[in-house]
């Protein structure tokens, strides 16, 4: 069987997810979930879904009544949502739906490196092209025709975001789609909808990060509805679940729950880079849930691996060309005091 695999398939190493550790005990800082719950009403919500027919049924495959609230939360035509099954679905769809075989994939490094993958299981050429040393794109953009170009802001690692102009700009020059991927836009002060509505990006969205939500599997596009109309055409026809669109829409509904639980992130990202920097680390300012840290004097590695052995798991992650550091989840104020006590007990530090 393994000589018909597609080449592309066989030569690709694949991606590789944070770790989630099944054994109890572990203080988990290193895939950016949230420490607070999801709403009380997601409970509330999927409890009565599960009195119902709901799950004898097919769900809809449009997800009609989350794109009607979605668009009425975030001022956006409904007709321009896309569901899926998390926001990395989305990108796959978006993939599939404007990338040609033998075609190219853009994106900058250090970043999310999904992009790549998917590049890869497309059969297409991958370009990362590096930010320049103020996390911004270089200027002017030197790859501008590519079949799709992916940013994410607020970027990951870094958790530094792109100003609207900056985006506007590097979308007027490419001669192909720009995707902003906004997994942590509602930890930023400022997000790329806008330029969705005008047609000019196409912005993803998951409801893994701010809304608690990534056991539950669930992420959305805006783009042109247009647009949509083409990618429900490329996506499965039941690709979110009846149990994770109830959740979902439940979870949007909940607006004054994201920002009491985003008020607190802020807060403990703020202490967090604070007091990282006491300790004599390099803090990048984060808009995210999460805050990338480097050393001058020292590689991070024994850091990563002094708190890994205490139970603190952090990501570590290394950049050709770039070095390496730590992104630490911004978890909750006694989470954070674990991590600050075990960082400051490292011996030699
Ligand atoms: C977490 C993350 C996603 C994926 O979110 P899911 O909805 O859980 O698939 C996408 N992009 C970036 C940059 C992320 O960090």
């Amino acid at each position: 069987m393994l000589d018909f695999l597609r080449p592309s398939v066989r030569a690709m190493a694949g991606y590789t997810p944070g770790e989630q550790p099944r054994a109890g005990g572990v203080l988990k800082l290193n895939t950016n979930e949230n420490p607070y719950p999801p709403s009380p009403r997601v409970f509330e919500a999927l409890r009565e879904a599960l009195t119902g027919d709901r799950l004898r049924k097919y769900p809809d495959p449009l997800g009609t009544r989350f794109r009607e609230t979605a668009g009425r939360v975030l001022g956006v035509d409904p007709e321009g949502i896309l569901v899926g099954n998390g926001s990395d679905d989305i990108l796959t769809i978006l993939t599939r739906a404007f990338v040609h075989e033998g075609g190219l994939v853009v994106s900058m490094t250090p970043s999310y490196i999904l992009y790549r993958t998917l590049a890869e299981l497309q059969g297409a050429d991958y370009r990362a092209v590096p930010f320049t040393a103020g996390w911004a794109p270089p200027d002017p953009w030197p790859v501008r025709r590519a079949d799709l170009t992916f940013l994410p802001s607020p970027n990951s690692p870094s958790g530094t975001a792109l100003p609207v102009p900056v985006l506007a700009h590097l979308a007027d020059q490419l001669e192909g789609p720009l995707v902003v991927d906004e997994a942590y836009a509602d930890f930023a002060e400022a997000d790329a909808l806008g330029l969705a509505k005008a047609g000019r990006v196409i912005v993803t969205r998951t409801l893994s990060k701010s809304y608690a939500l990534a056991g539950i599997r669930f992420g959305f596009a805006v783009a042109d509805p247009e647009v949509v109309q083409h990618l429900v055409k490329v996506k499965d026809s039941y690709n979110c679940d009846a149990l994770s669109l109830v959740a979902a829409e439940a979870a949007l509904e909940d607006q004054d729950y994201l920002r009491m639980t985003r008020a607190r992130i802020l807060a403990t990202r703020a202490r967090l880079e604070r007091e990282l920097a006491r300790l004599g680390f390099e803090v990048t300012p984060s808009q995210a849930n999460f805050v990338w840290c480097r050393r001058s004097d020292r590689p991070v590695r024994p850091t990563f691996e002094w708190l890994k052995k205490r139970n603190v798991l952090v990501r570590y992650m290394a950049y050709e060309g770039y070095g390496d550091g730590l992104r630490i989840s911004v978890g909750s104020d006694a989470e954070i005091d674990r991590l600050l006590e075990e960082l400051a007990g490292e011996p030699g530090a």
